[in-house]
This record gives C-alpha cells, structure tokens and sequence, in this order.
C-alpha cells in the first residue's frame, strides 16, 4: 500500500438528531446536548448539536412534507425558492448553509437514525473516496466491541453529484444507524450505546487532531445491490409479507431458494439468485412507502489505506 491518506484537521464537528422525527435515540441525545453540551467538548474542539427536522420532532413523525434525508440534491439546493415549496426543502437549504458547502463547510458530521430492523450498530458511509470515517467506524468497534450490539460497515456508494443524503454536506460524516428499535419510542439499550459510540467518535477525532496516525487495516464492508419490494396484487396493494424465517435476519446470508415472503394463504415465496446476499433493513417500517421490503448487499473485503494527519485538503480518492 502507498503513504498513508492525509487529511486536515477535523475542528467543526456537529451532531445531527432528528433527521427523522420519530427516531428518539438521536432526538433525545441531541436535545440532552443542547441544553448540556460538556459531553462534546474535546481538547482540540467542542462539537455542536443540532435538531436537523425540528418541527417532525415536535410532531414526533418521520417528516412533515417529504423526507429530509433525501432532500440535500443539487436540484433542490439550487433551486430558487418558493412559498409552495415542502417544509423539508427550505429546511434543507438552512442546513446546507450554516453547515454544508452554503458557508465554510463542517469538517465533519453525526447523523443519528434509528431503524425498526435488526441491524445493531450499522456504520452507515456513502463512499469509500473519504476514509476518515472508515478509520472511525474501526475505532468505534475496537473500543465498544460486539457484545452488547454487533457493529456493520455499510455502504451505499453514491456518487457525490447524486448524492441526496444529509451527512453528505459535510467534508467527511458518518451516520449512525441502531436498531431495532420501534419509532417514536426510546430504548434504554440502543439510546446508551448511541451515545457511547458518539462519544467514543469524538474521542477518534481528538486524537487524530493531535497527530496520531491510523494504520492500514482490511475490514468487511456490506455494499448495496438492490432493494426490495413485498409483492404486490393488481391494485398495487401488498400481497406477502416477510417470512418469518427472514425477519430479523439482517446481515445473515440469503441463499438461493431461502423464504423471503409469505402469503395469508401461506405460500411461501422463495429467493432466487445465483450468489449468496446479505439482507438489511428487512421489514422496516419507514420502508412501506418507499416500497422496499428490505435491501440486498454484498460482502467485500477491503483494504483500508493509512490514515495521518496532514494538510492535504483535497484527497482525490484512495486505492481500493
Ligand atoms: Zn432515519
């Protein structure tokens, strides 16, 4: 492998709860910090907290209008602005603004989710151009280890032109997605290990701030493929729903001719496909109306390059 990825240092630090409303880990802690922020003070910074979708907040729901974490396009940031347009996409630019490329952009962001899957603690990236946050999600595992949550490296890879989500405005991010846990309810189990794992993020990026220097590790990464949708009758309306057999299976490998979904009649739909998968967000429920049952990944071995710090500003893309 060749010289460690340099990057600059990570000093504008914020942490995003309530991206989705309803997801009450993060709107809990960030509502906590708001009003108590020592937790995130750091030697070499202090981070901010940030209610990202107040108003669904207040109305403990996903969103108001349209999900906000789809919302953080190029066509939506650009466009001008108009009374007609949805809560989301005015409250999108606002943080495009004060933490994304609209101002001098934060060097790196939290965003809280929830999932009603069985996903444990799944390190949610968008692309593997930035390895800062990969090096953080192997620091986030080493320290908490796996015994009280199993922790996922999950990648979306999405080109940063089409990118949509919120973690996206910021120079390097990570989200945070725990589960299972139930919308608009809070668990004590998934809410500590939240916050221990952001906690222990800040703790990366502290010492990272002060020169320490990350050495090059393989690691698994689960990649999206495809997602899902239940079968449907004629009129559009669900017709199967997840097999037993699969429910809560996140991250266990799907074989051809294993049971996917199952009919009131009690019909059995099998998986076809040639390679072994890996399910995710299996029976979410946020999911039902973006019809995606769950989402296929793949498993792959990667081998995650050095990490130092630097003043490289602008690192084009590691070796993969
Ligand atoms: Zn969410």
């Amino acid at each position: 492998m060749g010289s460690p990825v340099q990057y600059s240092p990570v000093s504008r630090v914020v942490i995003f709860g309530g991206t989705h409303g309803n997801e009450m880990s993060g709107v809990t802690l960030v509502k906590h910090w708001i009003k108590n922020p020592s937790e995130l003070r750091r030697k070499t910074f202090t981070a901010e907290a940030c209610l990202a979708n107040p108003l669904a907040v207040e109305r403990c729901v996903r969103y108001i209008d349209t999900d906000l974490n789809r919302c953080l396009s190029e066509a939506v940031l650009s466009a001008p602005e108009s009374e007609s347009d949805p809560y989301e996409f005015k409250r999108a630019r606002e943080l495009n603004q004060k933490y994304g490329s609209g101002s001098s952009q934060f060097d790196f962001i939290f965003d809280l989710h929830n999932t009603t899957s069985n996903m444990g603690a799944t390190f949610l990236r968008c692309s593997n151009d930035e390895i800062l946050s990969e090096h953080m999600a192997n620091y986030l595992k080493s320290r908490s280890g796996s015994q009280i949550m199993p922790c996922y490296n999950f990648l979306i890879d999405v080109p940063k032109k089409d990118n949509v989500y919120l973690q996206n405005i910021g120079k390097h991010s990570l989200c945070l997605e725990l589960g299972p846990q139930p919308h608009g309810l809070t668990r004590a189990d998934v809410l500590t290990r939240m916050r221990e794992l952001v906690n222990y993020g800040l703790d990366f990026l502290d010492l990272f701030n002060q020169g320490k220097e990350f050495p090059s590790f393989d690691t698994d990464q689960y990649r999206v493929l495809s997602r899902v949708d239940y079968p449907r009758d004629s009129a559009g309306e669900i017709s199967a729903f997840i097999h037993s057999g699969l429910q809560d299976k996140d991250y266990v490998p799907l074989k051809n001719e294993d049971p996917i979904f199952t009919t009131l009649d009690g019909e059995d739909l099998l998986y076809e496909g040639d390679k072994v998968v890996y399910p995710t967000f299996i029976n979410e429920a946020a999911y039902y109306e973006k019809k995606v049952a769950f989402t296929l990944t793949e498993k792959v071995r990667w081998k995650v390059p050095a990490l130092k710090l630097g003043t490289l500003a602008d690192y084009q893309g590691c070796p993969n």
